[in-house]
């Protein structure tokens, strides 16, 4: 490995890719990222779409319950590094007919309050997680291979165990009965529905149980000014460190880069295999095409004159709002889904970060991020679907609209090619390829060749901004190609 020209290369940048470019960096290597686009930041950009001077939209993720508590996070610490954050008072809400929003608050007391009657089986689900928090995180944001911290002691193999009751109940058909009001079942189930797949089921159940818990600890912040801040402090700090990123580079094949000791992919699980084609083993090379993708979403940004007339005006406080409906309604639209069928009424997902950051008005107009659930590479444009759902909680909705952008699933992948059919996840996400992500094997993150790596969501831990994918994938590649077994610090 004397010929390489630098000690590691990474493909792509998204907070994965810069995750893993940042703890190379650290770790006093060169570096060279390589991304697509045109712009830094993967499924963390914010972009000016050109519907509205000034509006600038998050055209992937917005709300990042992650990004100050998952481990990679909290070791950067994107806080002291002068990124402000906005963490509304209600982190989401699920409208309903004929009955108030139900909220779920920051606070567990306020939201306990609010729920009424229901109240008491919602503090019964959660309150008993919130005492060790960082243990849910780590469960659920660990690499599926090594021992969680939590389980090394007796009061973190109960908290587990709380977790994992609490969890199974949500994932079998006796769902309703730890959660046996409509308000409580559906507000559990608006975030179930972020892991787009079945309900009931592990992988929903999971999802739900850990961001809902977070909910309630360190609420669901999103940056002043967009997701992009987080990737441009990321960006400063690799650079920092002596590396760089080089747009408009797409990599179709390793000989598209210079020789490195580590080459590490923020890619989706085909595209490594197409960048390695006929050098990987022909087993990995075949789990990684079979690699299966999962269900979809279809995204619509629009910009508003007003904010969202919601019926129920207490809807507007939360930074996220799950339109649904019912418990029963959201998975009958998931089950669609999942069949192939586009749903009458999906699951449909809204932020309006001007309530929270009024930095993000310009002349009065505001940007509104949707995007909702749809069958795998579906072509239908999801706009009209959308617009439908929030004026059944929001009358008048309609009316606030100055123009929007609409990207059926089916044309995700041109603004990000691991969005493959609309898949957001970059491959399926339920409990087995949680584990076998995205092959059952002792490392997930090697491709079977020396140095290779995949780091990006489709590998363990799960889909999300948090970074620690591209972590894991890094310290991996430190400890085998370049024998360092600590990680570096990533501290400011
Ligand atoms: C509509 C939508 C809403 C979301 N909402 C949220 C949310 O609110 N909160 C949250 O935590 N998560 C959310 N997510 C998920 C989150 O964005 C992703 O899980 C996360 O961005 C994955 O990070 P990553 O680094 O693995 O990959 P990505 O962010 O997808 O980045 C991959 C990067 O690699 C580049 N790339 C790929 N292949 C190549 C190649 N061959 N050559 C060069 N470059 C390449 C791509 O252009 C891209 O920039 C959302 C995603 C979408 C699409």
């Amino acid at each position: 490995m004397s010929n390489a020209e630098v000690d590691a290369v990474v493909v792509g940048s998204g907070p994965n890719g810069m995750a893993a470019a940042v703890t190379m960096a650290r770790a006093g290597l060169s570096v060279q990222v390589y991304e697509a686009q045109s712009t830094i930041g993967g499924g963390a950009r914010t972009i000016d779409l050109g519907l509205a001077p000034g509006i600038t939209h998050d055209i992937c993720s917005a709300v990042h319950p992650l990004a100050i508590s998952s481990p990679f996070f909290v070791d950067f610490d994107l806080r002291a590094r002068g990124l402000e954050f906005t963490t509304p008072e209600v982190s989401y809400a699920q409208p309903l007919d004929d009955q108030p929003t139900a909220l779920a608050f920051h606070d567990l007391d306020a939201t306990v309050d609010r729920l009424g009657a229901a109240g008491p089986e919602w503090r019964r689900f959660f309150a008993p997680l919130l005492d060790r928090v960082d243990d849910a995180i780590w469960l659920s944001l660990g690499d599926k291979r090594s021992v969680p911290e939590t389980l090394r002691d007796v009061p973190g193999i109960a908290n587990v165990m709380k977790f994992g009751l609490r969890l199974l109940s949500q994932a079998s058909p006796a769902w309703n009965i730890p959660l046996s009001h409509e308000s409580t079942q559906s507000l559990f189930t608006g975030v179930a529905a972020h892991a787009i797949g079945g309900l009931p089921g592990m992988g929903t159940a999971a999802t739900a149980t850990m961001l809902s818990t977070v909910a309630h600890a360190g609420g669901w912040p999103s940056p002043v000014g967009g997701s992009q801040a987080i990737i441009d402090a990321m960006v400063t700090d690799l650079e920092a460190h002596g590396g760089s990123v080089t747009t408009n580079a797409r990599i179709d094949h390793v000989s598209d880069m210079p020789a490195a000791r580590a080459y590490l992919l923020d890619t989706s699980a085909l595209n490594a295999a197409q960048i390695f084609s006929g050098l990987l083993p022909a087993n990995v090379d075949k789990s990684l095409r079979r690699f299966k993708q999962g269900n979809a979403a279809a995204k619509v940004d629009f910009v508003l004159n007003s904010p969202v007339p919601w019926t129920d005006p207490e809807t507007a406080r939360a930074g996220t709002i799950h339109v649904g409906g019912t418990r029963q309604q959201m998975a009958a639209a998931e089950a669609d889904v999942i069949a192939g069928r586009m749903p009458a009424h999906p699951v449909s997902l809204v932020s309006d970060p001007t309530v929270f950051d009024p930095s993000r008005e310009v002349n009065g107009l505001r940007p509104l991020w949707t995007y909702c659930h749809v069958p795998f590479d579906c072509p239908i444009d999801p706009a009209e679907y959308i617009i439908r759902q929030i004026e059944r909680f929001a009358p008048g909705f309609r009316d606030t609209i100055v123009s929007y952008n609409s990207i059926p699933a089916s044309e995700m992948a041109a603004h990000n090619q691991n969005y493959i059919g609309g898949d957001i996840a970059t491959g399926l996400v339920s409990f087995y390829r949680m584990m076998a992500r995205p092959r059952m094997s002792w490392d997930n993150y090697s491709l079977g060749v020396p140095g290779a790596y995949l780091c990006s969501a489709a590998t363990p831990p799960a889909p999300g901004v948090h970074g620690m994918n591209g972590w894991f994938a890094a310290q991996r590649a430190l400890k085998t190609r370049f024998g360092i077994t600590e990680a570096p610090s990533l501290a400011p």
